[in-house]
């Protein structure tokens, strides 16, 4: 909807790719100013400049390693010196990977676990002091979180931790006014996956989108809705809680 968030500026994580990049587009749409944060350069962050110059807020895309300290005082520095407060936050940004526990170094389990969870505290701890009455924090979770996903026991954790972390925080914040909540996607193609995707992946897709009750595969703009929802007067008695995304998985 034009207008749910006009004049709200929002901090989105990873916003320039994938689930991000819908999420980014769609608070653009919905009026908001958005300080974009990214890592990797390249021509996709032209494609997304063009794209938010046609939405009606004022957007910044700033280069950030979100597991760097540093980065994010400077992500946040921008923010001010742009918008001064921010009433909402997104920790979009995470990596994955597949490793038998065995296997798993310490560097691999530092990458995915400061990316998602320790990132999440460096966000929210910085951009706390510019949170005003009424700001909303949405962490973007997995369901590895309660299923638990072999191989993948490094995302399951930093998921799970981002849950509990995001859960503590919105019983600590309410006082301030500030919510706080999850949102969880199923199985989302992203236009990355779908350009990306050969024969093999194609058919996995098919084969596996049967086993989701919707029947098939999420996208990211659906995902950006219930973020919008959360960041909106919308929601405005919601805190504390966990909304997947996920075709009734
Ligand atoms: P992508 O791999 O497409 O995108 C990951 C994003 O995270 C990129 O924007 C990337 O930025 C950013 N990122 C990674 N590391 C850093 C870092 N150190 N500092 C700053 N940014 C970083 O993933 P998806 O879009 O698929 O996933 C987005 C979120 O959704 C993740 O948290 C993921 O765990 C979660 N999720 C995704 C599901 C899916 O089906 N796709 C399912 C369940 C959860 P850059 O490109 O600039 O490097």
């Amino acid at each position: 909807m034009t207008g749910q968030l006009a004049g709200r500026n929002v901090i989105v994580t990873g916003g320039a790719r994938g689930i991000g990049r819908g999420i980014t587009l769609r608070l653009a749409t919905a009026g908001a100013n958005v300080v974009v944060c990214y890592r990797t350069e390249g021509p996709h962050l032209e494609a997304l400049a063009r794209q938010l110059a046609d939405t009606p807020g004022r957007h910044r895309l700033v280069r950030a390693d979100v597991t760097d300290a540093g980065d994010v005082e400077r992500l946040v520095g921008d923010a001010r010196s742009s918008h001064r407060t921010v009433h909402g936050l997104v920790h979009n940004a995470g990596v994955i990977s597949t490793v038998p526990f065995g296997e798993l170094t310490p560097q691999e389990w530092h990458r995915v676990v400061d990316t998602s969870l320790t990132a999440a505290y460096l966000v929210v701890n910085k951009t706390l002091p510019l949170m005003t009455a009424g700001a909303s924090v949405v962490a973007i979770g997995s369901r590895a979180a309660t299923v638990g996903i072999p191989l993948r026991a490094h995302y399951t954790a930093a998921k799970a931790g981002l849950v509990g972390l995001m859960r503590s925080l919105s019983k600590e914040l309410s006082p301030q006014g500030v919510r706080v909540n999850v949102v969880v996607p199923g199985m989302i193609e992203t236009e990355e996956a779908v350009r990306a995707g050969n024969e093999q992946r194609r058919a996995f897709v098919e084969n596996h989108s049967h086993r989701i009750p919707l029947g098939r595969y999420g996208r990211p703009e659906e995902v950006a809705n219930a973020v919008t929802f959360l960041l909106s007067d919308q929601s405005s008695y919601i805190t504390g809680e966990t909304l997947h995304v996920d075709g009734g998985i």
